[in-house]
């Protein structure tokens, strides 16, 4: 009966991206609803953490000073505590609380600028995970006043996770999330083998691939360097800020992918092995269980994780496999 199935695609952009969903079904009409649900459950997730959403939850906390407690939803507890988790793993190379960084250069706006060196500065004083609060009980509060959230680098991720759930709970048995380039690989094709994942050549338009990687029910995000930027004075800025200098982070690194079995974390990891480099990137990964990387730097090299070594396979002979 597995011949019969058929895929059905919906796509829409929340988010700040583009979705695209696909199932594959054999009911045509419930695949749609399906995804329907999807896109229903990524839109809430979006009105309780996105910073442009005047009274999110996120901007509650934001506009509160620190003597104040906020309560918040069980979603964006899970993200805030994920992403404090991430902070110290990664000893602050992921921060949840970069948004005046992220303000002062206008990432995700169109008033991209460079800062003068000084207003750097200044605002670093506001970036500090360490700083943010929770109470235990889903109440968090910003430590100091003028600090701001900005999930950007890891609400993606958690959405990705939401809709894997609904999916599944529907008994899909093949689907194919893509949130904007996180892609979660559900299930297997129809004919029971693993989804091939292509990992993009960041010198290429989107769709040239360096290699593709095998998985089932696995989470493969990627931070990088090449899709959201702006040119000043010839100089390409992008959007990953390294929250020690308060500058986008520059360490030869130009894509950072994570294979993962939730999407949350891969997200987080991404753009954290970005921020810290090749080597303590790799050394983040390998201390962790089930979750892997590969790395690309600006000269064509493949760094990966030691799970995935002899799994992935260099397409494109521009690239070398260094480790
Ligand atoms: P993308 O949004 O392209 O998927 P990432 O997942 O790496 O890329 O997230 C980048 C976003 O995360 C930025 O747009 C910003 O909102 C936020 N961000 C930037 N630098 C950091 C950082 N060092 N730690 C946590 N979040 C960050
Ligand atoms: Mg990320
Ligand atoms: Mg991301």
């Amino acid at each position: 009966c597995s011949n019969k199935k058929e895929v059905v695609t919906r796509s829409t952009f929340m988010l700040n991206t583009k979705l695209d969903i696909s199932v594959w079904i054999e009911d045509k009409n419930r695949g749609v609803e399906i995804i329907q649900e999807c896109f229903k459950r990524i839109s809430e997730i979006e009105e309780k953490m996105s910073v442009n959403i005047e009274n999110s939850e996120v901007n509650k906390i934001n506009d509160h000073t620190q003597k104040e407690f906020i309560s918040v939803s069980k979603d964006t507890s899970e993200v805030l505590n994920a992403s404090l988790k991430y902070a110290k793993l990664s000893n602050g190379a992921f921060d949840p609380t970069i948004g005046k960084l992220v303000e002062l250069w206008g990432i995700g706006k169109e008033n991209f600028r460079v800062p003068k060196k000084a207003e750097i500065d200044e605002v670093l004083r506001y970036v500090d995970y360490q700083l943010l609060i929770n109470n235990g009980e889903n109440k968090f509060k910003l430590a100091k006043d003028h600090m701001r959230i900005d999930l950007g680098g890891i609400a993606k991720g958690y959405a990705g996770d939401e809709v894997y759930k609904i999916i599944k709970k529907n008994s899909v048995e093949g689907a194919i999330i893509n949130l904007g380039g996180n892609i979660i690989a559900l299930g297997t094709k129809i004919d029971g083998s693993n989804w091939r994942i292509g990992i993009q050549d960041p010198f290429e338009p989107t769709g040239t691939h360096i290699g593709v990687v095998e998985a089932s029910d696995k989470a493969i995000v990627s931070s990088g360097n090449y899709e959201r930027f702006s040119i000043v004075n010839e100089k390409r800025y992008h959007h990953i800020i390294d929250p020690k200098t308060g500058y986008p982070s520059e360490n030869g690194i130009i894509s950072a992918t994570i294979i993962a079995n939730y999407s949350m974390d891969a997200d987080a990891l991404s753009t954290a092995v970005y921020v810290l480099g090749v080597e303590k990137g790799l050394e983040l990964i390998e201390n962790m269980e089930n979750v892997e990387s590969i790395i690309i730097t600006k000269d064509y090299k493949v760094y990966l994780s030691s799970g995935i070594k002899g799994a992935f396979e260099i397409k494109n002979n521009k690239f070398q496999i260094v480790n």
